[in-house]
Parts: structure tokens; C-alpha cells; sequence
């Protein structure tokens, strides 16, 4: 059931909603802006019916704050007020109102208008789900990837923290497709996805398929210590998927791995901390394969084997 957030300081104004829409929909009522405000701000609600006219706060006020936070600034707003004129609803739909609702109201014309913005923003939202995620492997794709890894960059930048980059690539999977064909391919690419996701579990790491059989992890707050033999593991957890390859090249299909560790600093690009990762990964495939590279905070080297 999507959820709904009625802001209305008239508690019969409110009850009178709320019994027009809970049957379709899980309904929240607030009976002041702060409370309204504070409730957007934690609920996933596809849409809020807020009042204008309240003590305090008015809800056009409300509505600027709601779209100056990332959180809320999506989630449409329908005005609901006894406030009639022309200038008023200007205001209103200028501010970024969806839609104005002039007091009293026709229940089927506000489930009518509700229904009809709570689809809107639904089909947003799938689009917007779409547009970052792989569709092989549900992770997120390279978009996102360059979305996440500019703001995370510019975030450990202003706190000083450990940013680590992580190159993951399939070992020999080209003999892998031609052995055992491109669909059996396709499934391997989404089990190490699965398999590497699952280790990358804290609200900070980020995972995304980079393109092809390859893939980045982005992680905060470890030294390069930590982050080396985190993946270390993770590359033994793919290998211990125990996914059968040519045996002509190696019994399991495995990953090879290339990562850094630095706490950014003006003078560092993250363009060049990518490509030190790059680099290791390109360093691990020549060692062998199915190993970690690691270049530290003090450009030291950690390898695997
Ligand atoms: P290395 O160990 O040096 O990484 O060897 P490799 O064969 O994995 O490297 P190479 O870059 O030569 O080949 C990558 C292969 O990955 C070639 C391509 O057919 C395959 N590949 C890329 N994307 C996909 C995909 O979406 N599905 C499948 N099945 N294969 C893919
Ligand atoms: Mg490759
Ligand atoms: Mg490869």
C-alpha cells in the first residue's frame, strides 16, 4: 500500500481526508507543519496532502522546506485549503505544488486527483530505479556509479577520511564464454555480483558494475589494512562459489583485484586514484590472477601472494 502524509491542523478537516483515502492507501496525519515536516522527512511517502492555512508555520512554507531536502524534494505535494483566490493557488503551484484543492472538496475529484499523482510519482520512482541499476545483476550501473563516486569523493574529501577504490575483473572469462556460451557466461557475472555484494553489507560501501565482466566497490572510513584484507576475503568467497571453468585454465572461476587506499586531498583527482586501481588490478592479473593488489595511504604495496 503506498503511503500517504496528511498535514492538516484541523483535526475533523483531517479525519474527513483520511476516511476518502485509507482504503486505498496507509494514511499518516499530522496536525502541525513541525510534526508534518518531521514525518516526511523519515517516511517513504508518495504523496502529501498539506493544508495552507495553519498557527505557525503555513503550509507554503512547509512546501519550500520539504523541496530544499533531498529526501522530500520529489514527493508531490498536493495543497488542500479553504483559501480560494486566484493568487493563492498562483502561489502555491509556482512554489511546486502538483495540484490545488479548493475547500470544500468533492471526495471523488481529491481521489480522483490523488490517484492520478501517486501513479505519477510511482512510474518516476521505477524510472529513476531503472535508469541506476544493472539489469543483469541488479547492482548499480555506471551511471550511478559516476553519480556516487563524484559525491562520495567530494564528502571524504571535507571529512578527511579513507577512501578506497576497488577494481574487480572476471579472470579469463572470454575462454569462459567460448566454452561454455555467452548465457552461462551471463549467469556467472550475476552470482559474482550476488556473492560480492552480499560482503559489501555497511551503508557506507557502495558496489556497481563498471561494464562488462568487471566491477567497483567504493569503500569509507577503513585504512588500507583493513580494506585489503576485506576483499581478500571477498575474492576467496567468489573463488569459493566453487563455479566450474575451462580446466584448462583453472578449476573455479575467480576475480582478480585491484585497489587503493588514500585520504583525499586537494591535490589528488579521483580520475588518478581510479587509475592506481587500475593499475593493481592490471598488476594482480599479471602476478597470476585470482589475487588482491593494494597500494596504501603511503604508497606502499600489499599483495595477496
Ligand atoms: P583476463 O583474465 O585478463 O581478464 O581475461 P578475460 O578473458 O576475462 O578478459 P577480456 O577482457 O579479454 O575478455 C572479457 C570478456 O568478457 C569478453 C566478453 O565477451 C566478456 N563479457 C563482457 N561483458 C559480458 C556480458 O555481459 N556477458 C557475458 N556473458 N560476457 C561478457
Ligand atoms: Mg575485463
Ligand atoms: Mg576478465
Amino acid at each position: 500500500m503506498e503511503k500517504i502524509l496528511i498535514v492538516d491542523d484541523s483535526i475533523l478537516q483531517a479525519s474527513k481526508l483520511k476516511s476518502i483515502l485509507e482504503e486505498e492507501y496507509d494514511i499518516t496525519v499530522a496536525h502541525s507543519p513541525e510534526a508534518g515536516l518531521n514525518l516526511a522527512r523519515e517516511g517513504h511517502f508518495s504523496l502529501i496532502l498539506l493544508d495552507v492555512v495553519m498557527p505557525g508555520m503555513d503550509g507554503f512554507t512547509l512546501l519550500k522546506k520539504l523541496q530544499e531536502e533531498i529526501i522530500t524534494q520529489n514527493v508531490p505535494v498536493i495543497l488542500i485549503t479553504s483559501l480560494a483566490d486566484v493568487q493563492n493557488e498562483q502561489t502555491g503551484l509556482i512554489l511546486g505544488a502538483v495540484d490545488y484543492i479548493i475547500k470544500p472538496f468533492n471526495p471523488l475529484i481529491v481521489k480522483a486527483r490523488v490517484n492520478t499523482h501517486v501513479k505519477l510519482y510511482s512510474y518516476r520512482k521505477q524510472i529513476e530505479y531503472q535508469s541506476m541499476t544493472d539489469q543483469l545483476t541488479g547492482v548499480a550501473n555506471r551511471r550511478q556509479y559516476d553519480l556516487h563516486s563524484a559525491q562520495k569523493w567530494k564528502e571524504c574529501l571535507r571529512l578527511k577520511l579513507p577512501f578506497s577504490v576497488c577494481m574487480f575483473d572476471i579472470d579469463r572469462f572470454k575462454l569462459y564464454n567460448d566454452t561454455f556460451g555467452h548465457p552461462a557466461g551471463d549467469k556467472v557475472i550475476a552470482s559474482v555480483a550476488k556473492c560480492v555484494s552480499s560482503h559489501l553489507r555497511r551503508s557506507t560501501d557502495f558496489f556497481a558494475r563498471y561494464g562488462g565482466e568487471e566491477f567497483v566497490a567504493l569503500l569509507v572510513g577503513d585504512g588500507s589494512d583493513k580494506s585489503f584484507n576485506h576483499f581478500k576475503a571477498v575474492r576467496q568467497a567468489v573463488e569459493d562459489l566453487h563455479i566450474p571453468h575451462d580446466p584448462s585454465v583453472a578449476p573455479w572461476v575467480t576475480v582478480s583485484v585491484g585497489g587503493v587506499t588514500v585520504v583525499p586531498n586537494e591535490d589528488l583527482h579521483y580520475d588518478s586514484v581510479l587509475k592506481m586501481a587500475d593499475t593493481m588490478l592490471y598488476d594482480a592479473k599479471k602476478e597470476g590472477r585470482n589475487r588482491v593488489v593494494w597500494v596504501t595511504e603511503n604508497m606502499k604495496q600489499l599483495r595477496e601472494k
